[in-house]
């Protein structure tokens, strides 16, 4: 059946600007890493993404090597806009990267200029988009120039197949290294993709002051730990989980039973302030005034519904973050 978006997707969302510009991001995105794959079930991906859009998520994001197999989800999405977006492309912000192993032979992975354009090339054909609104580098490569990853990035800017590009997973010193040369050339990165969480905090917030020096935004991703910042994995691994299932960046040994002792006594503190866990996971990262959006992945609608009421309450007393610190560095 055809799809017709909710007239008042746009009622509840807040729209944060990124950085120093006129780009602005849901306060929740939606993630394709997981769930998006051939092994994933199509009809659950499209209600995934509809589901959202009619929370006024407008943003999804993907890389070229997002599967399983690497490009797939890429293809998935790139069906669920034809068959049911296509009338909504402006009211979107789809992001594709580029840097980790996706073909063979010297040119599938990393930052030259020559593999960054053509992974934007195979990305856009997969989607079946004209451009994307971001495109990244996904990570830094020590072996390529700065110089030449960015002027791949300009060259894609400068071609129409983005209109705005980033990075990803670059430290403060690599990042400051970055934005500096960028602004030399006259090019704006609008953003970074940076991983943040409640259990993964001391690399980013060195980034932070950085990107705020740059007028750069952040977006961040693995809020929720993949999971293990939620209620779920409090009395075992559940079969319909992550954990459980054949993902290699989360497996039934990352459910420590230390992660899961702070989840819990975390989760004490998120009831008495009237939220769930993930929800307070995730306004503990919006806190950060850089951030514009939290990137966040769902394996059910019902997942993103829950996200999404975040908002509801993002504010923290001083004696409830002096809490949280005190559980973190227990
Ligand atoms: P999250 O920490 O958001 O984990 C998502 C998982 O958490 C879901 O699949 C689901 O797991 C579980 N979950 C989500 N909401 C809830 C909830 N309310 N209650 C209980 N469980 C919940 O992040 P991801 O690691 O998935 O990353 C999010 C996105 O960030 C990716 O899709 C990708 O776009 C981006 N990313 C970027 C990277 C980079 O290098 N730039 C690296 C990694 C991710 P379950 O499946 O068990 O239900």
């Amino acid at each position: 059946m055809g799809y017709t978006p909710k007239e008042q997707r746009y009622e509840e969302m807040p729209y944060n600007a990124v950085g120093r510009s006129g780009l602005k991001l849901p306060a929740v995105s939606l993630g394709l890493w997981h769930n998006f794959g051939d092994s994933a079930s199509y009809d659950s991906a499209r209600e995934l993404v509809l589901g959202s859009f009619d929370m006024g998520v407008t943003h999804f994001d993907i890389a070229n090597n997002y599967g399983p197999p690497h490009g797939a989800a890429e293809k998935t999405f790139g069906r669920i806009l034809k068959e049911d977006l296509s009338d909504y492309r402006d009211e979107l912000i789809v992001s594709s990267k580029a840097g980790y192993y996706m073909w063979k032979g010297p040119y599938g992975e990393w930052g030259s200029k020559k593999s960054l354009v053509a992974s934007i090339d195979q990305s856009l054909k997969r989607t079946g988009l004209e451009y994307f609104d971001i495109f990244y580098h996904h990570r830094p490569d020590s072996n390529t120039p700065i110089e030449e990853t960015l002027d791949a990035l300009q060259g894609i800017v400068q071609s129409g197949k983005a209109l705005y590009v980033g990075i990803s997973n670059y430290n403060a010193e690599q990042a400051d290294a970055v934005l500096t040369a960028a602004k030399d050339m006259k090019l704006k990165i609008l953003i970074h993709q940076v991983n943040y969480s409640l259990f993964n905090r001391d690399m980013p917030e060195a980034l932070f002051p950085v990107l705020e020096k740059h007028g750069t935004g952040a977006i961040a991703f693995s809020c929720l730990a993949q999971g293990l910042l939620s209620a779920k994995y409090f009395n075992g691994i559940p079969a319909d989980s992550r954990a459980a299932g054949a993902s290699v960046f989360l497996n039934p040994e990352s459910v420590t039973a230390e992660k899961v002792e702070k989840s819990k006594k975390l989760n004490i503190i998120a009831a008495e302030r009237g939220q769930t866990l993930s929800q307070m996971a995730l306004a503990w990262v919006m806190r950060q005034n850089c951030i514009a959006s939290v990137l966040v992945g769902a394996s059910k609608a019902a997942q993103v519904a829950e996200n999404v009421r975040f908002m509801e309450k993002v504010a923290f007393t001083a004696e409830e973050l002096a809490a949280i610190d005190e559980i973190l560095h227990a």
